[in-house]
């Protein structure tokens, strides 16, 4: 776990007006921060300079005290959650808990099976072990992408959009539970999203994007209160 800090980010494409434009924000250990606004306003993208998918322009990137402009996304320990969840459909949820695991070749098959069976209690994924994602819920599949981001013991977790494909009612109980998840494990989160909704009911404090330039950052309750 560990803070997010951006002074100064700035994401210049070609020679347009910058995607991200001198964006500061600091996200402290377990909060839950929001980037909303319209499409095309930069929150990908400043999503992307967080993970090192995409280059930083200028300004410095630092999380978990450190600079990380230069770091490899594999060398920032981060968990990006994907709108599609992004899980192996071969694999059982165990393995697809246990993948990141045996790709670092760091851990023996006890310590993966520790860790992985630690992960599954905690989301309460236990008895599903042996299924495959397409046997399983939303929400299960949800629970099975965060349970591969915990394991590696990610600095943070990073969403992208992730309920944008789903129906109406079933998004509102994944709002629910990606809450309940977040705040049980106290995980530092960056949550991307153009819903108002999703931004004010899931949001510790919501940083309000606009053309690339930070427009407000604050809790829900005071964007009520002075929208
Ligand atoms: P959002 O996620 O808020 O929809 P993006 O971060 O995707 O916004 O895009 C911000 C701006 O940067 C947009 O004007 C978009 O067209 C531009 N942009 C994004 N990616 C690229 C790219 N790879 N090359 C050039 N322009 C890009
Ligand atoms: P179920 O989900 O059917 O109740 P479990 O997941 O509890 O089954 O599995 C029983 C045993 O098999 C455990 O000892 C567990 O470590 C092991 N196990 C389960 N799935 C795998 C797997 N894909 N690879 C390695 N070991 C596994």
């Amino acid at each position: 776990m560990a803070t997010i800090e951006m002074n100064n980010i700035v994401k210049q494409y070609g020679d347009g007006f910058p995607a991200v434009n001198d964006i500061s924000l600091d996200i402290a250990d377990g909060e839950l921060m929001i980037l909303v606004g319209p499409s095309g306003c930069g929150k990908s993208t400043l999503l992307r300079m967080i993970v090192g998918l995409e280059d930083i322009t200028s300004g410095d990137m630092v999380i978990g005290g450190t600079r990380v402009n230069d770091l490899a996304p594999r060398d920032r320990n981060l968990a990006m959650v994907f709108q599609n969840y992004a899980l192996y459909p071969h694999l059982t949820v165990y393995e697809n808990i246990a993948f990141p695991l045996r790709l670092s070749k760091e851990f023996s098959n006890d310590e993966i099976d520790r860790k992985v069976r630690e992960a599954s209690a905690t989301l309460e994924l236990d008895e599903h072990l042996s299924r495959k994602p397409a046997n399983l819920s939303g929400g299960q599949r949800q629970r099975v992408a965060m349970g591969r981001a915990i394991v590696r013991d990610a600095q943070a977790f990073l969403f992208d959009e992730p309920l944008s494909n789903l129906d109406a009612k079933l998004r509102g109980q994944m709002r629910t539970e990606i809450s309940r998840l977040q705040k049980k494990l106290g995980v530092t989160t960056v949550y991307v999203t153009h819903d108002q909704t999703e931004a004010m009911t899931l949001g510790d404090r919501v940083a309000v994007l606009k053309k690339g330039i930070l427009q407000q950052v604050a809790t829900p309750r005071e964007l009520y209160e002075h929208p």
